[in-house]
């Protein structure tokens, strides 16, 4: 006999959710995880009523889980779906495909920065470069910036990404161990502005993990696209997460534990740091720490090359 879900009793159970001692059925999932996103969203306060959300949307499965998650939590919030186009053959319009289907499913505006439009420079290009070992950096670097452009450019103030708990774990571990201590005070489920033209970052999905989000798409009917980025090196971070799965295996909550101490150690740390303040960057008004700032910097290097052949 199959178990039978631990919420509604009547249905058979198909998710364990060990760390909540939870069985749970198709439909108490569902209920489960968009219960956890408004939880989340409140503990932190992560946004007001009368604000408008800008969801960063990529076409993967986390972004979408986020968005639909987040639609049926927040049922009368003002919602708008971002996405950048950073133009990898085969693979960024596939993307952009899958965050349209996407919005229009959940019934929200999608507003589109097409990087070649926009600079006539793809992220394929920079692989002729020296950033060809840092495409990953790099892309980070155009994606922060882009999506503060859109935002911008939509009028919304709240920006929250799909960054997962496992995800963030792994950043965390990452910059814990080679002393990043100013990227891991940046780690945080809201992020305040660096200047007031710009948004506040949110991560509603900072207490669940990517597997929820894969059976959340997949048993809601969410689309999105499973092909991976080209470009991502996916097996080193794989190699940093199996740790935390071995961690985990005789305490579920490992993971709920690890998050809170990093929090804990991030607030000390934010405390006894002074971070260098940023100033606006010469070309675009962004923040920067010596003039010009990521983005430009490597934009006028990728722009050179190519006109260099
Ligand atoms: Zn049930
Ligand atoms: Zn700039």
């Amino acid at each position: 006999m199959p178990r039978k879900c631990s919420r509604c009793g009547s249905e058979d159970a198909e998710v364990n959710l060990p760390y909540a001692r939870l069985s749970l059925c198709r439909d108490c999932f569902l209920e489960y995880y968009v219960g956890r996103i408004k939880r989340t969203v409140e503990k932190y306060r992560m946004f007001h009523e009368d604000e408008t959300v800008g969801v960063a949307v990529s076409g993967g499965k986390d972004s979408a889980a986020l968005l639909h998650g987040l639609r049926r939590a927040f049922p009368n919030q003002k919602i708008v779906a971002l996405h950048v186009n950073l133009g990898i053959p085969e693979y960024s319009d596939r993307c952009q495909e899958e965050a349209e289907r996407l919005a229009d499913l959940v019934g929200v505006d999608i507003h589109i920065l097409d990087l070649k439009r926009e600079e006539n420079v793809s992220l394929s290009d920079f692989r002729r470069t020296v950033f060809k070992k840092k495409i990953c950096s790099v892309c980070g670097t155009i994606k922060r910036h882009s999506f503060e452009e859109i935002a911008r450019r939509a009028g919304v103030k709240v920006l929250a990404t799909g960054h997962n708990m496992d995800d963030m774990l792994s950043f965390m571990l990452n910059s814990f161990f080679t002393k990043q201590w100013t990227q891991l005070i940046r780690l945080k489920p809201v992020l305040p502005p660096l200047f007031s033209w710009m948004t506040r970052k949110v991560k509603p999905l900072i207490r669940t993990s990517g597997r929820e989000n894969l059976l959340y798409c997949l048993y809601a009917g969410v689309p999105f696209t499973e092909i991976e980025c080209p470009y991502s090196r996916g097996a080193k971070a794989k190699e940093k997460l199996k740790i935390l799965e071995t961690l985990s295996m005789n305490n579920p909550n490992f993971k709920y534990q690890a998050l809170d101490a990093f929090l804990e150690i991030s607030k000390i740390l934010e405390e006894k740091i002074r971070l260098q303040e940023a100033t606006p960057c010469v070309k675009c008004g962004f923040p920067s720490l010596n003039g010009v700032c990521a983005y430009c910097k490597r934009m006028a290097y990728v722009k050179e090359a190519l006109s260099n052949g």
